[in-house]
C-alpha cells in the first residue's frame, strides 16, 4: 500500500462538519491508557510504520462516519469511561472533530489522552495539520512519536511501545475526571502495541 501521494486533505474534505470517520470503538478498555477508557481509532495514517499494529488504519478513504454528538453520548452513556484514548490512525488529521468530542467529554468529568504518530514539536509548528493547537489544548495525556519497530519496547510495564517516544503530561490528572483521584502511574498500562484492540 503506497499513501505518501495522498493528499489527506482532499478525503478528509469528504468528512461531513461534526462527523468523525474511524476504524473503531470500545468501551471500558483497561490497555489504553490509565484507568477504564473509552477508545476512539481514527481512520487515516501516512507513515506507513513496519509492523504497525493496525495497517488497516492507514486509508483514508470513509470508513465508519460518526457524529461526534452521538459519539459524546455513548461514551457518557458508559459509567466505567472514566477517560478517553484517541489512536489509529493519525489522531491529529481529525483534529477539530475530537478537539470537539474532547471538550465535551471534559465538560462531564471525563479525561483525555491521545498517541501521535507526529513528535509535540512539529504539532506545535506551521506544518501541523488544521486545528491542532485545539486539540492539543484538551489533553491530558499525549504520547508523540511514531512507533518504531528497531526501537521496540517488549514489556507490559513500558508506557510507550518504541524507545523514541515520549509521554507528556499536559494536564494534572488526579485533579480531575471521574475515577482519577490516585496516581496515574499506578494506573497506567501501556497499551499492546500502538493502539491494538483489547
Ligand atoms: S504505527 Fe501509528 S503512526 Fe505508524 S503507521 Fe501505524 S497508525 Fe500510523
Amino acid at each position: 500500500m503506497n499513501l505518501q501521494r495522498t493528499n489527506p486533505y482532499l478525503k478528509l474534505l469528504e468528512i461531513p462538519v461534526g462527523y468523525l470517520n474511524i476504524m473503531g470503538y470500545v468501551d471500558k478498555s483497561e490497555v489504553n491508557g490509565p484507568g477504564s477508557r473509552a477508545v476512539i481509532w481514527v481512520q487515516g495514517c501516512l507513515r506507513e510504520c513496519p509492523s504497525c499494529f493496525n495497517p488497516e488504519s492507514w486509508p483514508f478513504e470513509i470508513n465508519q462516519l460518526i457524529k461526534v454528538d452521538t459519539l459524546v453520548q455513548k461514551i457518557l452513556s458508559n459509567p466505567h469511561n472514566t477517560g478517553v484514548t484517541f489512536s489509529g490512525g493519525e489522531p491529529f488529521w481529525q483534529a477539530p472533530a475530537l478537539a470537539n468530542l474532547a471538550r465535551q467529554v471534559k465538560a462531564a468529568g471525563l479525561n483525555v489522552m491521545s498517541f501521535t504518530g507526529f513528535s509535540l514539536e512539529q504539532l506545535r509548528s506551521d506544518q501541523a495539520p488544521a486545528g491542532v493547537g485545539d486539540l492539543l489544548d484538551q489533553l491530558d495525556i499525549l504520547i508523540d512519536g511514531a512507533y518504531v519497530q528497531s526501537l521496540a519496547i517488549h514489556s507490559p510495564d513500558s508506557l510507550v511501545a518504541s524507545r523514541n517516544q515520549r509521554v507528556h503530561l499536559i494536564k494534572n490528572l488526579a485533579a480531575s475526571g471521574r475515577g482519577m483521584k490516585q496516581p496515574l502511574l499506578g494506573f497506567f498500562r501501556r497499551p499492546k502495541g500502538r493502539g491494538i484492540y483489547p
